[in-house]
């Protein structure tokens, strides 16, 4: 029997389990579907190029065919391991523009404003490139810079810059806008996950429970209290008084509320599913960031290739890493980037770069041979919302995603707009000298029908959903602005899931931010 029960060992959970151990006094169980993250491509930062072909180690999740994108069912990965997305994502250190946490206060009161949040960002970071007052030095959570960028992403931050987009060389400083080399959630060359940062350094607590494995099927409730998990074949337990913390993401999260009970009254009866809260807002409200890349074939051999002439550098790459952790293995793929408005008269930057010196198409689930870059631009505050469902009562099918992008009419211009910029990037000196030929959309698509037709025919999920349990003062949000679920006792969310509204920018940090601001107000600190 346990005190606390966290479910899901992602970028949340993992934070969760170690504040809530911290205590020898309070028995903590950490349940992860997953397996543990012993797989090299998580650690070695350049397997992210072949994560997306990795079996086992993630939730390969596709949307319901989505209408405006010409009904195509786009590819949704989540990570299923220690570490859960922390262990499968690109590894930026991005915290979001205060404007969204102010936009969260407003929703979801002070304890969730900038202020808050800016301190909480410190106090987890332990910076080891750039110091001063916006950064922290001593937190568990390593962000670095980039051991080894390649020329390619340089010739981009100067192609950004003559296009009159600001030098930006801290995107987490005194402002968000501008282009820039990412730093990233690294140390000494090897990706420095959730699980790294917050569970490894305490595996040895004996209160500290962890199952890995073991997919949680519903929350047991008795009188609308929780009292434990069903899994497979058996039953977890909490203690009186104990508490069962659901850190799923913003996916799984709201399906196992729906499986327990928690959920619209209709669909949950629909299948099978006796209903504990009529909650309308399970799965509701989804927001993500939507994306277009421009693919552009390179004149030399400087990008990340696939390519009989890259094979040398392949195996000098290998050795350096294996004897230094340094070299080209320890690039995120997604090396630099930026925050730009779609349109001079916004306030703040509404769209961001990620620049890869590689050509990469469908996630990375196809092989792209030759030389050549990427420049992916997405929509940061997009007005389109979706929603996620129940496919089944049977835990072991997937949800259903409908994301219902490009559904507000806003977001087409934003991202055509998008588009044309980071053509426009591409098309500056400092890049235009390694271009050999636009690849995708490619030079015969130019009007603006034809770019539209593009975006419909190739836009992609950038990998931030979040907001389907939402967090509000409000009695129809799904969790109050301690991340307790509304209408039962003892059982929070604490996740992508809970944020308000959509972060503009990478949405890690946030989380595990988020995680942290929760572990404090439960501890009473
Ligand atoms: C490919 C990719 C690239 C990304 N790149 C970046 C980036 O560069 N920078 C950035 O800031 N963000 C990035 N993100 C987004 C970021 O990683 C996520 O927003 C964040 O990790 C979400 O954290 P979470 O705690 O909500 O969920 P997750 O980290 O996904 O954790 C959920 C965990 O719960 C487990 N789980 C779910 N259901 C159950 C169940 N029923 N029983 C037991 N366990 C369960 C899952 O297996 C998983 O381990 C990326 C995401 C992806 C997928």
């Amino acid at each position: 029997m346990f005190d606390y029960i966290v479910v899901g060992a992602g970028s949340a959970g993992c934070v969760m389990a170690n504040r809530l151990s911290e205590n020898p006094g309070k028995r903590v169980c950490l349940v992860e579907a997953g397996p543990p993250d012993k797989s090299p491509l998580i650690h070695i930062p350049l397997g992210l190029a072949l994560l997306a072909r990795a079996g086992g180690i993630k939730w390969d999740f596709n949307t319901e065919p989505e209408r405006e994108l010409n009904n195509r069912k786009l590819y949704w990965p989540r990570g299923k391991t220690l570490g859960g997305s922390s262990s499968v994502n690109a590894m930026i250190y991005m915290r979001g523009h205060p404007a969204d946490y102010e936009g969260w206060a407003l929703a979801a009161g002070s304890d969730w404003g900038w202020e808050r949040a800016r301190k909480i960002f410190l106090a987890m970071e332990s910076n080891v490139a750039i110091f001063g007052v916006h950064h922290g030095k001593q937190g568990p959570l390593t962000v670095s810079n980039l051991v080894h960028p390649n020329p390619l992403s340089r010739a981009f931050v100067e192609a950004g810059i003559e296009c009159q987009f600001p030098d930006n060389r801290d995107f987490n400083g005194v402002s968000q806008e501008g282009v820039g080399l990412y730093q990233v959630t690294q140390k000494e060359g090897r990706r420095f996950s959730s699980a790294r940062a917050f569970l490894d350094p305490v595996r040895g607590r004996v209160n500290l429970t962890v199952e890995t494995g073991a997919l949680v099927e519903r929350v047991l409730f008795e009188n609308r209290r929780a009292t434990g998990l069903r899994l497979r074949g058996r039953d977890i337990l909490l203690r009186y008084g104990g508490e069962v913390i659901v850190c799923g993401g913003a996916v799984n999260s709201p399906q196992l509320l729906m499986l327990s009970g928690i959920g619209p009254g209709e669909e949950l009866s629909h299948h099978g599913i006796e209903v504990v809260h009529d909650a309308r807002e399970v799965g509701a409200n989804l927001a993500d960031h939507l994306d277009i890349g421009v693919l552009a074939a390179t004149r030399g051999r400087e990008a990340i290739g696939v390519a009989p002439s890259f094979l040398p550098r392949a195996i000098r790459s290998a050795w350096t890493y294996m004897r230094h952790k340094t070299g080209e293995l320890t690039s995120n793929v997604a090396e630099a980037g930026g925050f730009v408005k779609s349109d001079p008269l916004r306030e703040r930057p509404n769209l961001q770069f990620h620049f890869l010196p590689a050509l990469m198409r469908d996630h990375g689930r196809k092989t792209s041979f030759g030389y050549g870059v990427t420049l992916h631009v997405c929509d940061l505050l997009p007005k389109s919302r979706g929603r996620i469902g129940l496919a089944s009562g049977n835990p072991l099918v997937a949800p259903r995603i409908e994301a219902n992008y490009l559904s507000h009419p806003d977001d087409m211009d934003v991202l055509l707009n998008g588009l044309k910029i980071a053509r426009r990037v591409l098309e500056a000196p400092a890049m235009k000298r390694h271009i050999k030929a636009e690849l995708l959309p490619g030079p015969q698509v130019q009007s603006d029908q034809a770019l539209i037709a593009d975006i419909r025919a190739r836009a992609e999920t950038i990998y931030h959903p979040v907001g389907t349990c939402r967090m509000g003062q409000d009695a129809q949000s799904v969790v109050d602005p301690q991340a307790r679920v509304r209408g039962v006792e003892g059982l929070r969310v604490v996740d992508a899931s809970i944020m308000p509204s959509i972060i503009a920018g990478n949405t890690n940090a946030p989380v595990m931010m988020m995680a942290e601001n929760v572990s404090r107000m439960m501890l009473g600190q």
